[in-house]
């Protein structure tokens, strides 16, 4: 039984008073949940979040990396830099970053490669748009995807690294993927490094993404291959978090 990961992406929103008040009553209210949790949040934020984390079993997270180690990369922060703040996940690859910033599958294979040698836990984004989807390309563009980073990072690369399937169509929309349409593409997903090591297929965690709110969590998480969730905009409200978490306990 795959433990469930759900990992909040707060994107670019909060404040230093806002987030002292999320975090303490998330904090508090995840105390007791078996499931892990995450709180992914802006970079400026990371050592409030990580303060306020301390003593809590909550994982704090980024949002992005450089694949460079250090040098001339204004704007950019590294890996080592993220440890050093107390960091255990990053997001790699969502498709904000893909679409909006140009990174490329390439990018996104090399941010993870960089996470891992670092020993941070990336959660790799992949998912299609809807225009993809509505042509029928969906597990062509997810298997794309997957497939750098697989050849990136190898098959072993798996064992510290988290995929969360997020339909470009389903983030911020208010329109989530069925049930049964996000198991399909994790099943997938699954089948795919099933053929290189069923070993570390069965253990792999797979989060969905797109709209996860309190009322469509639960028959999400119950589906065979989705094993949390990566959510955004219900990550902001400290009690849709909270029953978020509470579905996949
Ligand atoms: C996300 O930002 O990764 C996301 C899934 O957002 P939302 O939950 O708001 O769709």
């Amino acid at each position: 039984m795959r433990k469930k990961l759900v990992a909040g992406n707060w994107k670019m929103h909060g404040s230093l008073q806002a987030n002292q008040r999320l975090v303490e009553a998330v904090r508090e209210g995840a105390a007791p949940l078996r499931c892990d949790v995450a709180l992914c949040v802006p970079f400026p934020y990371l050592a409030q979040v990580s303060g306020l984390l301390s003593a809590s079993t909550l994982g704090l997270g980024a949002q992005t990396v450089s694949e460079f180690g250090q040098g001339a990369y204004t704007g950019e922060v590294s890996v080592a830099m993220l440890k050093e703040f107390g960091c255990r996940y990053v997001i790699v690859g969502h498709s904000e970053r893909r679409t909006l910033f140009g990174e490329t599958d390439q990018v996104v294979a090399d941010k993870c490669v960089a996470a891992l040698a670092g020993g941070l836990l990336p959660i790799v984004c992949v998912g299609e748009t809807r225009l993809e989807r509505e042509s029928g390309q969906t597990q062509e563009v997810v298997s794309r995807q997957l497939a750098a980073v697989l050849s990136a990072v190898g098959v072993a690369g798996l064992a510290n690294l988290v995929i969360a399937y997020e339909p470009v169509w389903a983030i911020g929309t208010g329109l989530t993927a069925s049930p049964a349409e996000a198991q399909a593409v994790h099943a997938a997903i699954r089948e795919q490094v099933a053929a290189l090591d069923a070993g570390r297929a069965a253990t792999l965690q797979i989060l969905y993404g797109g709209s996860v709110k309190p009322q469509n969590a639960v028959e999400l998480f119950a589906q065979a291959d989705i094993d949390g969730g990566l959510i955004g905009g219900a990550a902001l409200v400290a009690e849709d978090f909270l029953a978020i978490c509470q579905a996949a306990n």
